[in-house]
């Protein structure tokens, strides 16, 4: 092992070089408008990513999901996977981002397709959530490689489908087929935009449900002979005004998770829909006169890393249980949606301690610690990969995500390539 004190700096050298071609590539990827839904341009951005990444020595993969949900031949799901390997073998870090954005949304002032900049921020729907990590990750990677062509081991970046809804077509796909095996990878880092002096190390778990009330149509005029299925679930609302929403809010947790009010077990209500449903949206007439006798909500449970998922099920179940035993009538059903179990890297990790040292290199502070509100593809390497040694780490305002106006700043991006650099040279090129 050679003792070389002057590598840190040619390293945050070569990444303050490469600041117009970070800003170029930004701008490439947000140029492709790969929009989810429906699953827009994936091959494009794949191919786009597959010729760059070609020409700076990767070995290239496109895969496509097939028989994943929303892979189709219109929309199909194709994915990238771009490996580098170094003069020996070793460890393999990889960095994930997923490729797909959100739709654009009302409320913009600047094209979203556009990757204009404008005062050292690149504006575009994806510029943050996560194509400015991306684009950092490459960066990172190629500088580090140029300084450091005989390093051990391997690297690997990916660009993968849909995680913006749900990530099947994506990383668990991927994990499904053993890329995020960890005979086969090492480390992890999800350029997200946590913002750049921070390492998230997992997520909450989120349970979806819906439940239904029951009743029995009649005339609206004459509502005694029906049984009204929204009173019912007026019933559900009121138990959990009173009951379920105290005690979600008495469940504090010690995960640090951002902000500070999802540092609790929390529920959203994500829609409500009673009586007549087969009305078009433009529809100018008049109702129908019946009392309906279906209700549906979607709830939206986030649990907490010290909850049992049966537990966080069953507390609704008995709410709902008591008030069928109080409430004439009251009939009800409730199915399962979709369940995430909450994840969360410990904090000596080998990727987290890396990080954390380079952060403290490039910042001259202590990275925050901290566990994001909603999920992101970590469950899929945690759960289907089986890979524990994973953060978010990357570049962009978390609140910004999803907004108009979406933007990365350049000097954000700088910084956090250089910390991804000086991480790969602690994991991969001891000195
Ligand atoms: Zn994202």
């Amino acid at each position: 092992m050679t003792q070389d004190k002057t590598l840190p700096d040619r390293l945050l050298a070569e990444i303050e070089s490469r600041r117009e071609a970070l800003i170029e590539l930004t701008q490439q990827l947000i140029r492709i408008p790969t929009l989810n839904p429906p699953g827009l341009k994936y091959r494009e951005i794949c191919t786009f990513l597959a010729e760059r990444l070609g020409q700076s020595g990767f070995e290239i993969e496109l895969i496509r999901a097939e028989g994943a949900i929303a892979d189709s031949d219109e929309y199909p799901r194709w994915n990238i996977i771009a490996r580098h390997d170094g003069a020996n073998t070793g460890e393999c870090v990889h960095f994930n981002s997923h490729h797909d954005v959100v739709e654009v949304g009302h409320g913009w002032t600047r094209d979203p397709f556009g990757g204009e900049l404008d005062g050292g921020k690149i504006y575009g729907r994806g510029a943050c959530d996560m194509k400015g990590g991306l684009a950092t990750s490459i960066i990172a990677v190629e500088a580090f490689i140029a300084i450091c062509p005989d390093y051990t081991g391997a690297i690997e970046i990916s660009a993968t489908a849909d995680e913006e809804s749900g990530g099947f077509g994506g990383v668990a796909y991927l994990a499904e087929k053993g890329y995020f095996n960890p005979d086969r990878v090492h480390h992890v880092i999800i350029p997200e935009p946590l913002n750049k002096d921070r390492i998230c190390l997992g997520h909450r778990g989120v349970w979806w449900a819906e439940i239904e009330t029951q009743g029995r149509i009649a005339h609206g005029s004459m509502p005694f002979l029906g049984d009204c299925a929204v009173r019912h679930m007026g019933a559900v609302l009121e138990q959990m005004e009173e009951h379920l929403f105290p005690l979600l809010a008495s469940k504090r947790t010690d995960m640090p998770v951002v902000p500070d009010g999802a540092k609790q077990s929390t529920l959203n209500i994500n829609s409500i829909h009673g009586g007549a449903v087969e009305q078009e949206p433009d529809y100018t007439g008049l109702p129908a006169p019946c009392v309906p006798d279906r209700c549906r909500i979607i709830i939206d449970r986030r649990f907490l890393i010290e909850e049992d998922i049966s537990v966080v099920k069953s507390e609704v179940a008995q709410m709902l249980e008591k008030i069928k035993a109080e409430r004439p009538d009251f009939e009800y059903e409730i199915r399962d949606l979709f369940e995430v179990q909450p994840t969360m890297t410990a904090e000596d990790a080998p990727v987290v301690q890396t990080v954390a040292k380079a952060i403290e290199a490039v910042m001259d502070k202590k990275p925050e610690y901290v566990v994001s509100p909603g999920t992101y593809d970590q469950k899929h390497i945690d759960r289907i990969g089986k890979l524990k040694n994973c953060i978010a780490y990357g570049p962009g305002i978390l609140d910004l995500a999803h907004q108009p106006d979406e933007w990365i700043g350049v000097q954000d991006m700088v910084d956090s390539a250089q910390v991804m650099a000086l991480a790969l040279a602690d994991l991969l090129f001891p000195h």
